[in-house]
């Protein structure tokens, strides 16, 4: 084994260990804990070391490299299947090249991208789960929905849309710290138990999609069942 490959190794263990940490510290079961191992930084040989070594549940933030990614494991006869999520920003013109690979949409950032993807996954039967992406900061840089916004068009939006909702999915700030990054990851969760109070006959909003590297510990502290993990996996590693 090269020596990337056994850093490789290390950092996933060590990642492991740090999940199974923050769930023991915060009385949550480990199997309610997603990882998405994020390969948008990672090299074709890594991220084949990654799905021989069982983290087969990717994620890839533009939906080209999705597509391209998906195709070159899809025939690879070696390796277990992958359960490709797309978590960045989706045009609507891309919907239909990324619906029939997908199976959660993280990135959900308006109402006409929603009915867009239900619209197309009817014509190409299938049925991705769908997060909305939440703009908990309200940074005018990043993409989703406001909290306010998307209070106030809940009942429109649950009785229009065709599907349930699966989740919510947000970015904590880019800080240092922790307090202002436990507060975007609560509020999310506050914002979701809220969400739905408004429609408690819906079975709806049961994921979490929060976390990344530098944070995933305090999003599962704070209810995440989904965490986004890139860099952190490639830490050490040669290009
Ligand atoms: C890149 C990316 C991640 C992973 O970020 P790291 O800090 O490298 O772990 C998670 N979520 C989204 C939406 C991303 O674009």
């Amino acid at each position: 084994m090269s020596a990337n490959l056994a850093i490789l190794q290390q950092n996933l263990d060590q990642i492991s260990g740090r999940i199974e940490a923050a769930c023991h510290r915060s009385g949550r079961d480990r199997s309610d804990v997603q990882v998405i191992a994020v390969t948008k930084y990672a090299r074709t040989e890594w991220v084949r070391e990654l799905i021989r070594l069982g983290w087969t549940t990717l994620g890839e933030a533009r939906p080209q490299q999705l597509v391209q990614r998906a195709e070159e494991f899809r025939d690879d006869s070696d390796l277990p299947d992958v359960h490709w999520h797309l978590i960045g920003h989706l045009q609507r013109n891309k919907v239909r090249p990324v619906l029939p690979i997908v199976e959660v949409i993280h990135s959900v950032d308006s109402l006409r991208l929603l009915d867009r993807i239900e619209f197309m996954a009817d014509e190409l039967q299938t049925r991705p789960k769908v997060l909305l992406e939440i703009n908990i900061a309200e940074d005018s840089a990043k993409d989703g929905f406001s909290v306010d916004a998307l209070i106030d068009e809940w009942p429109k939006l649950v009785e229009r849309s065709s599907w349930q909702l699966d989740g919510l999915m947000t970015m904590a700030p880019h800080t240092d710290d922790e307090t202002q990054i436990r507060k975007t990851f609560a509020a999310l969760r506050t914002l979701r138990d809220r969400l739905r109070e408004q429609t408690p006959d819906e079975p709806i909003l049961h994921e979490l999609s929060m976390g990344m590297s530098g944070d995933f510990e305090i999003a599962i502290e704070e209810g995440a069942t989904m965490i986004r993990i890139g860099s952190a996996l490639y830490e050490g590693l040669d290009r």
